[in-house]
């Protein structure tokens, strides 16, 4: 289980990475202070444990650099509020999916409760599926991933919808370097974008970078370039997929 030194330190390489914003994963299934593993309730020593995570990140890099925090809907109500209260005094961006995500009305009554802003939607799906969040005021931010919600046509929508109600635009990501510059144009065509997920893997992950080919830099500094050459600016070497992709299975053909 990463300790609060872990924290403070992942937090400071991805600050000197150029990253303006960070997310870290709060849920801990083998927390040795959990009631039990299958608790969905968090203990005192939990609560303990994840706000002193959260405090070194926090202290590590200043005011400055914004800190997203993801419990994976793996906690109930009275958690969700507890741990959106206790983290207030971080300022974080975000807390993701405290509770699972279908209970619109246990959303409001956390988002009602707390300062901390309150996001989901990587669990929602097409525009529809958020139209009840965003009406009755259940999340502060709005984080569809788009490989799911619906694709980008769809994507507009869901942030459009969520203007409507001053929300921002924050997609969830968790794909290919292409899926990224995708979800990147979408965020690049709508006037609510906040912020969109990056995955260190792209800098780190050998397959991913040899999977899409892209002409030059696309990211400076937390910012993407997105390009102005038809589609998307990224294409899969489909060599490298086969390379990589698991054996006995039909290709994409
Ligand atoms: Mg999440």
């Amino acid at each position: 289980m990463p300790t609060p030194a872990d924290f403070a330190k992942n937090a400071t390489e991805a600050k000197s990475m150029g990253f303006n914003a960070i997310k870290f994963d709060l849920d801990q299934a083998n927390d040795p202070g959990k009631y039990d593993r299958y608790n969905w309730t968090a203990s005192p020593k939990e609560l303990d444990r994840m706000v002193k995570q959260i405090g070194a990140a926090r202290e590590a890099v200043g005011p400055d650099i914004d800190i997203c925090v993801d419990m994976h809907g793996r906690y109930d109500t009275p958690t969700g509020e507890k741990v959106a209260k206790l983290l207030e005094p971080m300022n974080l961006m975000w807390l993701e999916e405290p509770i699972p995500a279908e209970n619109i009305d246990a959303y409001k009554k956390i988002t009602d409760s707390t300062s901390t802003p309150i996001c989901a939607g990587e669990n929602h799906y097409l525009a529809h599926g958020f139209t009840k969040m965003l009406s009755s005021g259940a999340v502060d931010i709005v984080m569809p991933d788009l490989q799911k919600a619906g694709g980008l046509g769809e994507g507009q929508r869901i942030a459009n919808l969520a203007n409507l109600y001053y929300v921002p635009f924050a997609p969830h990501m968790v794909a290919t370097f292409l899926g990224a510059m995708a979800t990147a144009h979408v965020c690049a065509s709508v006037p609510n974008f906040m912020i969109m997920e990056w995955q260190i893997y792209f800098h780190t992950d050998p397959m991913f970078k040899e999977i899409t080919i892209h002409e030059g830099e696309q990211v400076t500094n937390s910012f993407v370039k997105v390009s102005d050459k038809p589609g998307i600016g990224v294409d899969l070497n489909e060599e490298a997929v086969k390379k990589y992709a698991a054996q006995g299975y039909p290709f994409f053909e």
